[in-house]
């Protein structure tokens, strides 16, 4: 028998400490709604699962709201609600066009397909870049500490499947 189960929920940033300057973060997320049997469990699946700050020990709890889960940091109601990868990729990309628009005007329609399937395949180089930097900076700290090359594989493998799709693209809009 356990004590609680994990509960799979993305990394947040503590409010406490980004309004300070700090880059604290809430991962390792628990529970005790379910068996407290240490699965690993889904957000969906819980009510209420909590973790502490990895700078400042606040602790951070998401509590079901009726249509999500919202954060509470000390007890008191952020504005935060959990997103899923996925969301948080959308609401990203929706923040980065609105900055694009401001910055360049509404002229990327403008641009000839093929000058922006270029602009992609520099995007994608710069990604696999950035992992190989990435690779050689972990090298020198605890790896275990951080993450997994195994999940630095698989993007870079994702990123050559982009780059055969943008072959695909290419061929069609060339
Ligand atoms: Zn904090």
């Amino acid at each position: 028998m356990g004590l609680f189960d994990h509960v799979n929920a993305p990394k947040q940033k503590c409010p406490k400490c980004s309004a300070r300057g700090y880059t604290g973060v809430f991962s390792g997320w628990q529970t005790k709604d379910r068996g407290c049997l240490m699965e690993t469990l889904d957000p969906s699946e819980v009510g209420r699962f909590y973790t502490t700050c990895s700078w400042c020990n606040a602790w951070g709890e998401f509590r079901w709201a009726g249509d999500g889960h919202r954060l509470y940091v000390d007890n008191e109601r952020t504005e935060v609600m959990l997103m899923a990868s996925d969301q948080t990729l959308t609401a990203l990309v929706m923040a980065r066009l609105e900055a694009g628009r401001k910055e360049y005007g509404d002229k990327s329609s403008e641009r000839p397909p093929v000058e922006l399937v270029w602009e992609m395949r520099e995007e994608v180089a710069d990604v696999v870049g950035w992992l190989v930097q990435l690779d050689a900076s972990l090298s020198k700290r605890s790896r275990a500490e951080v993450g997994d090359t195994e999940l630095g594989d698989e993007l870079k493998q994702r990123c050559a499947q982009l780059w055969r799709v943008l072959d695909k693209i290419e061929e069609r809009v060339g």
